[in-house]
């Protein structure tokens, strides 16, 4: 069983590893940034209220996030495993969970900030199913591959709202860093490679 949290700045690539992980170990990917977009789009209260900050590139109050991730956690198929992709975001977070989860590994993605944004700026998106894109590898146009929506660019993908995003990840996220190293839990991986190259860097933190 692993219970696995991946940290790193936005557009690191956290989503697409944390999928294709997810699918490699048969363990849930449970991503807060995807739920509370899900949230959003179907304007529950829960979507209300985080909407202004998701948009804005801020963080969501932390005791909004922990209760998704605590219930979440709760559900059946989290018995032998999960993955948590974009939480905990700060040390306060990191702190509530390890009150309701043991985490057995937390794996660092690294890349340097002029390809973040280069990432980030030209990503795409479902709106329907969430599947990202990047614009320099569509094969069928700006269209989901999987259901044919009209891809779209997600409000905080903006050039401002991305510096905004690299900001708060420096100053609430990445102290993170230091605090599972400290518990002999963290596993650095640079992502500059290709998705299948850093992948292969992933399962080899995971099973190392
Ligand atoms: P992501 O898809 O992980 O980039 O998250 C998108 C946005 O959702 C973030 O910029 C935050 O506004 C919000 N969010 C996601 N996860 C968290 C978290 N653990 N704590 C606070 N806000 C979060």
């Amino acid at each position: 069983m692993s219970n696995i949290i991946f940290l790193g700045p936005p557009g690191a690539g956290k989503g697409t590893q944390a999928q294709l992980l997810a699918k490699e170990l048969g363990i849930p990917q449970i991503s807060t940034g995807e739920i509370l977009r899900k949230a959003m789009r179907e304007g529950t209260k829960t979507g209300l209220e985080a909407k202004r900050y998701v948009e804005s590139g801020a963080l969501v109050p932390d005791d909004v996030v922990i209760a998704i991730v605590r219930e979440r956690l709760q559900e059946p198929d989290c018995a032998n495993g999960y993955m948590l992709d974009g939480f905990p975001r700060t040390v306060y977070q990191a702190d509530e969970l390890a009150k309701f989860a043991k985490i057995d590994v937390a794996i660092e993605l690294q890349l340097a900030d002029d390809i973040i944004i280069e990432r980030l700026s030209g990503r795409r998106i479902c709106p329907k199913c969430g599947a990202t894109y990047h614009i320099s590898h569509l094969k069928n146009g700006e269209v989901c591959e999987n259901d044919g929506e009209k891809l779209v660019q997600r409000p905080d993908d903006s050039e401002a709202t991305i510096r905004n995003r690299l900001r708060v990840y420096q100053d609430q996220t990445a102290p993170l860093i230091s605090y599972y190293k400290e518990r002999g839990l963290l596993k650095a991986v640079n992502c500059e490679g290709t998705v299948e190259q850093n992948f292969a860097k992933v399962l080899e933190a995971v099973n190392g």
